[in-house]
């Protein structure tokens, strides 16, 4: 089930996100509601607003994928600066109720999750399964993509809410 909202995510991004720019244009909405909106999320769920809700991050994402250029794309997603909701909310990735956990009975360093993984494919200080490597779930840079737990063969890798 998880997986396959996963596998859905462009799909949701790209609903959540005209619903937000319509009922924005529609009622009207201040942007600075917008970015509280998207700030107080990440108390809850980390900086998940840029890679699941964000209209501007849906068509970046697609005009990447158009491309086909995946090294561009995770340099992108590594480095970006991002805008407000994404500065506050990737801080918040620390101290998030979503958390990401990686049960290291169940791993058997197949690395898949290191080669889907922006932060880890491009910085080696970083790794979801190897020891002494910074974990890069608490990272500003990590969007909750939640790339990691799908390519995991093993479900090793989980997310967990409230717990
Ligand atoms: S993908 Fe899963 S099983 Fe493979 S190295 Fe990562 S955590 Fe371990
Ligand atoms: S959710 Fe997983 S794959 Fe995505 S950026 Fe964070 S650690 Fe990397």
């Amino acid at each position: 089930m998880l997986k396959s909202l996963i596998s859905a995510r462009v799909l949701i991004q790209g609903l959540l996100g005209f619903l937000i720019y319509w009922l924005a244009v529609k009622f009207h909405i201040n942007i600075l509601y917008i970015i509280l909106f998207g700030s107080l999320l990440g108390i809850v769920f980390g900086k998940m607003f840029c890679r699941w809700i964000c209209p501007v991050g849906f068509i970046m994402g697609l005009l990447f994928k158009l491309q086909k250029d995946e090294i561009h794309q995770k340099t992108y997603m590594y480095y970006k600066a991002g805008c407000p909701i994404a500065w506050v909310s990737g801080w918040l990735n620390k101290f998030s109720f979503l958390k990401i956990k990686n049960d290291k009975e169940k791993c058997i360093k197949c690395g898949k999750c290191d080669k889907v993984c922006y932060i880890t494919s491009i910085n080696s200080d970083f790794s979801l399964y190897k020891p002494k490597k910074e974990q890069p779930f608490t990272q500003y840079s990590c969007s909750r993509c939640l790339m990691c737990i799908k390519d995991c063969p093993t479900n090793s890798i989980s997310v967990t809410l409230f717990n």
